[in-house]
């Protein structure tokens, strides 16, 4: 195919794709595919803010209290998890959720929280030179990460997946990516297990899952890998095209980054999660977010209080 065309043709189908997502996302699918259900507002619990809190040990916190507000890292283009309105700026998804309600149990509004877009790649330089106070997107903690950063939680547990066309035939699993186009993040735990079990398929890597799926619906790449709670979201947004395969291949526990010395701040974030656990705000918030793609609440993990060191 000459590459002018090749390249229109490419266009003309990305804009295809992304109107495809926006007009699911809006809550109008094209005839014929089943309503797709984003977050439902209304359902989302409401916080109450903890008064009184002082966290003498957290510079972080006390940056933030004398500023008014935190400011939280964040994904924006992961349906249920975090995801940006383009329109509205407002954000919002199963992490987002996680970020209102531990704030509020840090004494701050949980409607004042902002939210800045951080990318895999750049989570733990963002947290190291202070951009956000800490991060909640779809975040695995594992002990290379530690090196660099503290986590709190974990607050959900999700594994690697395979998102492929509906038409795909050869890709069952992991196993059958010899040869294959793979599509992940830069930076993730996905992409790197990739390179490491599973050297003889081709890896592309891109900043941001949703590149990857528009290279997937135009035929670029054939399968996007990263957790199943974000490869979910994507497949209830165009359910004709896309499908997940097989069965989750890696654990991959959701924690808060917070930065590595900060360990009042991490303990806080603890009893912050325990405390929306045990009175019910994390089962409604699932619900009303990353539950919308058809998985039931699981019992969320036990929270790993690790000691400093
Ligand atoms: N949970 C994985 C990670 O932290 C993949 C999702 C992501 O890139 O945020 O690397």
């Amino acid at each position: 195919m000459p590459h002018s065309h090749h390249q229109r043709l490419r266009r003309a189908l990305g804009a295809l794709a992304l109107t495809v997502l926006a007009l699911a996302g809006g809550g109008c699918g094209r005839a014929g595919s089943p309503p797709v259900k984003g977050p439902q507002g209304s359902k989302l619990p409401a916080y109450r803010v903890a008064k009184d809190v002082s966290l003498p040990g957290s510079g972080t916190w006390q940056a933030a209290h004398r500023r008014g507000h935190l400011v939280v890292g964040a994904k924006e283009d992961q349906p249920y998890m975090g995801e940006k309105d383009p329109a509205s700026g407002n954000y919002s998804g199963f992490d987002i959720e996680i970020a209102r309600m531990t704030a509020a149990s840090l004494g701050f509004d949980p409607r004042s929280v902002r939210f800045r877009t951080i990318a895999s790649a750049n989570r733990e330089t963002a947290l190291q030179n202070g951009q956000i106070d800490y991060y909640v997107g779809t975040y695995t903690i594992n002990d290379k990460r530690k090196l660099q950063v503290g986590f709190a939680g974990p607050y959900y547990q999700a594994g690697q997946g395979l998102l492929v066309r509906k038409d795909e035939k050869a890709i069952k699993g992991p196993g059958d990516l010899d040869g294959k186009r793979v599509c992940s993040a830069a930076g993730s735990t996905p992409a790197q297990r990739i390179s490491a079990d599973y050297p003889r398929a081709n890896l592309v890597a891109y900043d941001t899952y949703s590149v990857c799926v528009d290279n997937l619906l135009t035929y670029q790449v054939d399968a996007v890998t990263t957790d199943d709670a974000i490869l979910m979201g994507y497949a209830a947004k165009v359910p004709d095209e896309l499908k997940l395969v097989g069965k989750p291949f890696s654990k991959e526990p959701y924690g808060i980054g917070v930065p590595r010395g900060d360990s009042a701040l991490r303990l806080a974030l603890d009893d912050a999660l325990a405390a929306h656990e045990k009175n019910g705000d994390w089962k409604a918030a699932y619900e009303a977010t990353l539950g919308r793609s058809g998985v039931p609440a699981p019992q969320p993990p036990a929270i790993d209080r690790y000691p400093a060191s």
